[in-house]
């Protein structure tokens, strides 16, 4: 993409930001005119001449020479999708990695980020434009003013102590733990008491469960986490809001913003592209356990046991990594106590705009309810895409680590697992499987690869209101299938959004994106045209 179309795109989400957040001033600086910053020296130092490259994958066998040319050479796999698969290189190591790929895939490959170091650099915030972080807490400053940005945990720990402590009515902030190193690992409970004319509420408090921040360098889906949690607990007003009234009444929704603290922590201190936690391994220049390959159920880390090193290490042992124990004890202890009863679990990603359903683990095996699971990720990948046109795909979790095959003698697309990224013990398995949480997701938010974990500010809020609107929907869901009076009989329609409302130009977004409106008024689910 070239640089002006670059900067068109992201004109257009400063428009979209300014529609809903009149305090929000863009840079006014061209980016394509603006002479590149000066990269300090230690950008250099770590990340070399490094690039991220996307290889498109046609068959089993590229698959699997990628994948252990990748294994090979130590290679960060950034994401691996259906036909293609982003890898991060030194420009020196390329031509190795390409003499261990087939002939077939010596061309396959596209630049996805050309100078790594600059990139890195250029994602953290200018110390000047953080207004949020010198402000904060400061009463004439405008609340939105932390999505401005992506933001550090000396200004996340803050901000949810605020949030908790203007609306203690309806919100709670707790620990579920500390983290390796010592940190909370901070959660916020949002709802109001049980229903008195619901008599279904008087067991354990029904609760949908979202965490994000898992991986470390993911920084949107811990943006996002918070402007879920902020828009809900600012929206809360059963009467002009009832959609958001019900569901706080039925539902406890509990956060987890930032699972991994550690790893989030030393994205901002260290290394911006950090993806697991901080604990020592038996190799001490080596650290750090993937929590998303740590969870308990169908763990597979025997394959990783001996390589520390990797970015997808799962540890010697299932629970290894203490954020996820922390996680795993505190939800088995409040579903044993039966103080609560998962309805719904979500887990946020990033990259490559994915709505995933359990299993992770494996292509073998079905989830029993399988047709559920599906009409609901459709349903929020429509939600999304009405919402901001971002095209979001739907498949199992299995399938990142799955690339088709050619056509076998059936006619059927045969599917053969390669190791491209592993995929056992992950978060999504263990809260289906082991906590029966009937409707469990992975949502892998923007972008599909222009940034991958370096995704502009620009994004922070498009994104959170595409995930805002498909969190409503899935509440709707929820709702109808409880069988809640005035949600009961809902359409599908009623439920994601309708497909009449085409928005053709940003100027006519004005009064329509905005989230006190998605209650009242099916324009909310308005959409634009792919761009
Ligand atoms: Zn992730």
């Amino acid at each position: 993409m070239s640089c002006v179309f670059k900067e068109f795109a992201e004109e257009v989400d400063h428009g979209l930001i300014e529609t809903i957040w009149p305090y929000y001033k863009p840079s006014p600086l061209s980016k394509c005119s603006k002479p590149q910053a000066v990269l300090p020296s230690k950008y250099h130092s770590r990340y070399g001449d490094d690039v991220v490259l996307r290889f498109k994958i046609k068959t089993e066998e590229e698959a699997l020479a990628f994948a252990e040319a990748a294994d090979t050479l130590y290679l960060d796999v950034w994401e691996a999708s259906k036909d293609w698969a982003d890898v991060r290189i030194s420009k020196k190591v390329l031509p190795s990695f390409l003499t261990l790929l087939p002939s077939s895939m010596q061309q396959s490959h596209t630049p996805v980020i050309t100078q790594l170091s600059q990139a890195v650099y250029e994602s953290y915030p200018a110390p000047s434009s953080n207004d949020y972080g010198r402000h904060r807490l400061g009463k004439d400053m405008p609340h939105d003013l932390f999505f401005e940005n992506y933001q550090p945990l000396s200004v996340i720990y803050p901000w949810l102590r605020q949030l908790a402590s203007m609306f203690p009515d309806h919100t709670q902030l707790f620990t579920i733990g500390t983290s390796f190193e010592g940190r909370d690992i901070p959660a916020i409970r949002i709802g109001t008491r049980a229903n008195s004319e619901d008599s279904s509420d008087d067991g354990p408090r029904h609760t949908i469960v979202i965490t994000a921040g898992s991986h470390a360098r993911e920084w949107i889906s811990t943006s996002t986490a918070a402007y879920l949690l902020r828009s809900l607990i600012h929206n809360f007003d059963p009467v002009h809001q009832p959609l958001i009234g019900k569901l706080l009444s039925h539902y406890d929704f509990i956060f987890v913003p930032v699972l991994n603290p550690d790893g989030y922590e030393y994205t901002w201190t260290t290394d911006r592209l950090w993806r697991k936690n901080r604990q020592e391994t038996a190799l001490p220049f080596c650290r750090g356990i993937d929590l998303d390959r740590s969870f308990p159920y169908s763990w597979d880390g025997d394959y990783q046991r001996d390589n520390p090193c990797s970015e997808s290490y799962a540890g010697e042992h299932p629970l290894q990594a203490v954020e996820a124990q922390r996680l795993t004890s505190w939800a088995k202890n409040e579903t044993e106590s039966k103080t609560r009863v998962f309805a719904a679990f979500v887990d946020l990603h990033s990259y490559s705009q994915e709505i995933l359903y359990p299993f992770s683990y494996t292509c073998d095996r079905k989830p029993k309810n399988l047709e559920d699971l599906e009409e609901i990720a459709i349903g929020l990948a429509k939600a999304f895409r009405l919402t901001s046109g971002h095209h979001y795909g739907v498949d199992s979790a299995c399938e990142g680590s799955v690339m088709l095959t050619t056509p076998s003698k059936t006619g059927k697309q045969d599917k053969v697992r390669t190791k491209v990224e592993e995929s056992g013990g992950s978060a999504l398995d263990f809260f289906y499987q082991e906590l029966s949480v009937n409707y469990a997701f992975q949502i892998k938010l923007r972008d599909t690869g222009s940034h991958g974990f370096l995704l502009p500010k620009s994004n922070i809020v498009p994104t959170g209101i595409e995930a805002f609107n498909g969190l409503m929907g899935l509440g709707k869901w929820l709702l109808g299938n409880r069988g809640i009076e005035g949600y009961k009989d809902l359409s599908s329609d009623d439920i994601w959004g309708q497909e009449e409302v085409i928005i053709n130009d940003v100027s006519d977004l004005n009064d329509s994106n905005n989230d006190n409106d998605v209650e009242e008024d099916e324009g909310t689910w308005w959409r634009r045209r792919r761009r």
